[in-house]
């Protein structure tokens, strides 16, 4: 298999991106700077792991990886940022809303879209949103608006494009991690080992498997 993590030079990203390289897989690292991909890299070890800057907010860096990429099976859109705990929707800076939605939405959106492609080529295709609860309408209150009104929209997305692509045979599901112990996730949190096998889960489903769903440690959430 060939996987194309995001944001995979810390947290979740990056114990996605070293389980898979450790199963033997080859692996697209990417991450914001060239360093931090490259360093990730080598620190990872595995047979085939390929250090890409890739900032998922850039058009250039993404038609930059789309046409130097050459097959892919497994697009892992893990990059995100703006946990914002310090906001209110009803007092939130719309600046960074759009920030948020930049990196958390558009992100996604713009690199999956550019490696449709290499995934309608393969065999098993599977795109991963790593999504979060605090975007489950059902369970929907107040606070962290700029990050949940960003994964609500991913959600959306991630429906849409499962949609779209069902006919191509590419599996497109949303999945949250769980509460996980990383620089977003704060201290408390359980093991990114556990967060990232959630992720997994998505990223290495049957041909039969689902498509256009809402899972966490592979069980259905309520969207
Ligand atoms: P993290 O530790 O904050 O890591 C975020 C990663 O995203 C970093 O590698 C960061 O790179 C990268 N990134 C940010 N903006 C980017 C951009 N424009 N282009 C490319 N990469 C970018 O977060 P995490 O906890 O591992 O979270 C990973 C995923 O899980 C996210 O989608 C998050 O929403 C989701 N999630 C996390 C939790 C949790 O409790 N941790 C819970 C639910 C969902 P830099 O190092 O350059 O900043």
């Amino acid at each position: 298999m060939i996987a194309l993590v995001t944001g995979a030079n810390r947290g979740i990203g990056r114990e996605v991106a070293r389980r898979l390289a450790a199963e033997g897989h080859t692996v697209y690292l990417t991450a914001r700077s060239a360093k931090g991909a490259a360093d990730t890299a080598a620190a990872i070890g595995g047979r085939d792991v390929r250090p890409l800057r890739l900032d998922v907010t850039s058009d250039d860096d993404v038609t930059t990886a789309a046409r130097d990429i050459g097959a892919l099976d497994v697009l892992i859109n893990n990059a995100a940022i703006t946990y914002d705990t310090w906001q209110r929707a009803v007092s939130a800076d719309l600046d960074v809303v759009r920030e948020a939605a930049e990196t958390n939405l558009y992100g996604p959106w713009r690199l999956t879209r550019a490696l449709l492609p290499q995934l309608r080529a393969s065999a098993h295709p599977r795109v991963v949103n790593v999504s979060s609860e605090a975007a489950s309408l059902t369970s929907m209150g107040g606070g962290t608006p700029a990050y949940s009104a960003s994964k609500v929209a991913l959600n959306a997305l991630t429906r849409m494009f499962a949609a779209e692509l069902r006919s191509d045979g590419i599996l497109v599901n949303a999945v949250c991690p769980g509460w996980v112990a990383t620089d977003m996730g704060g201290a408390g949190g359980r093991p990114v080992e556990e967060g990232a096998a959630s992720v997994l889960w998505a990223a290495t489903l049957p041909d039969d498997g689902p498509t256009g769903g809402f899972f966490r440690d592979g069980r259905p959430l309520p969207w």
